[in-house]
């Protein structure tokens, strides 16, 4: 029976993720060195795991509350404001979510009515356009530039804004450039943000992860900002904490709410472990974070070396674990350059369009894997190379 006229029209129209695509090519080659998926090789932490295994030992095994635990959701508003410098109600202001994916999802369909822009920077991570359809929103795409170090501008957002905006979407440090905003950066698009009205989404989930001792700052904690934005922020990436599916969104209560009652229908309550789990993270976690993140760091100063003697240019990431190199000088688009690699020297890494159109020329790399590991691939990548330009 033909079913997709069954199929609502945005959902048919949906393109599946340029990522996942070229993993089920990736799962079909053996002993392939991946640069690919963008999560930590490490284990999550021992002690993390172990809390977990207590939560089901003392039989935690029923739903929490629909915002999550009462106890997370205080170590939560301690640690953001501790760290980013922005006060929330734990009562009120705090949700509890199955990863950033979820509190994306519901903070769009929470605010967008059909036919509201949503602005955004790309290249930036791949769910976003896609969550702004499933919102019936409309995805505006804000192109960035290697040359302006993949920055948000003012005046590149200050262009695209209408009377139909409704929502911007920031991703500092950024998947997949790995690029981060400065103070003063930030300050002029909040006020931007202000004049027209804007609520923002900050999706601050690499912010434990920048380099050089480069300061973040959180948009959410500048003035007028607090009552304008959608703070989100979880443990997959610092805390190595992928499988838990554990996120958050702080905001002012009102979009709080409105935000759990699509929760409460949708998913009633995030994992009870997960919960248990992320408590020890956020309560004695810093250390084995900061372990992890020396670690990128040190891989991230071998990798833009590495392309650099390559000649295949290469912004300097400041936070984030992905490095976005152009590739144009291959002669090759980001789609050959990444499937000829993968095919003829076992080394996989994402074509730039499958983070959006002005990802074309480039290709993310992601260093969560082991030097050993990123050591033997540039070398692969520098043998690809001499055989391409040849
Ligand atoms: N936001 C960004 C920018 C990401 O890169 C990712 C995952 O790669 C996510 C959100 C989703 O994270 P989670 O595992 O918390 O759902």
């Amino acid at each position: 029976m033909p079913l997709n006229k069954h199929i609502a029209h945005h959902v048919r129209d949906l393109p599946k993720s340029g990522i996942r695509e070229f993993f089920d090519i990736v799962a079909q080659e053996k002993e392939v060195i991946s640069l690919g998926v963008g999560e930590p090789d490490f284990d999550t932490p021992w002690h993390i795991r172990e809390a977990a295994i207590y939560s089901l030992e003392h039989g935690r095994t029923h739903y929490t509350s629909n915002l999550g635990l009462p106890e997370l959701r205080t170590s939560i508003c301690k640690y953001v404001h501790q760290h980013f410098g922005v006060a929330y109600d734990p009562r009120t202001e705090v949700i509890i979510t199955v990863g950033v994916s979820e509190a994306i999802d519901l903070a769009l369909r929470a605010m967008i009515n059909p036919g509201d822009e949503v602005l955004y920077h790309e290249p930036c991570y791949v769910s976003y356009a896609p969550s702004v359809t499933m919102a019936h929103g409309i995805a505006v795409a804000i192109p960035t530039r290697a040359e302006e170090n993949f920055r948000l501008t003012a005046e590149a957002l200050a262009e695209k804004i209408t009377p139909r905006s409704k929502v911007l979407m920031l991703n500092f440090p950024c998947n997949p450039t790995g690029a981060t905003q400065s103070r003063a950066e930030l300050e002029k698009i909040a006020r931007l943000c202000i004049d027209h009205d804007l609520i923002v989404l900050t999706d601050e989930i690499y912010s434990e992860l920048t380099y050089d001792g480069a300061e973040h700052v959180s948009i959410a904690s500048l003035p007028g900002m607090r009552e304008r934005c959608v703070f989100l922020h979880g443990f997959s990436k610092a805390f190595a904490m992928t499988g838990f599916r554990i996120g958050y969104a702080c905001a002012p209560a009102a979009l709080t709410d409105a935000m759990m009652k699509i929760h409460q229908y949708a998913i009633l309550c995030a994992n009870t472990m997960s919960q248990d789990a992320a408590i020890e993270a956020l309560e004695n976690g810093a250390r084995a974070v900061e372990a992890m993140r020396r670690e990128y760091e040190t891989r991230r100063n071998y990798i833009v070396a590495a392309f650099n003697e390559l000649g295949l240019e290469c912004f300097k990431p400041v936070g984030s674990f992905y490095i976005f190199p152009k590739i144009t000088n291959s002669g090759l688009t980001s789609r050959e350059f990444s499937l000829g690699l993968l095919e003829k020297k076992k080394v996989a890494c994402v074509p730039g369009p499958a983070f959006g159109a002005s990802g074309e020329g480039f290709v993310r790399c992601c260093y969560a894997t082991s030097l050993d590991q990123i050591k033997v691939a540039m070398e692969r990548i520098g043998e690809f190379l001499g055989e391409v330009k040849r």
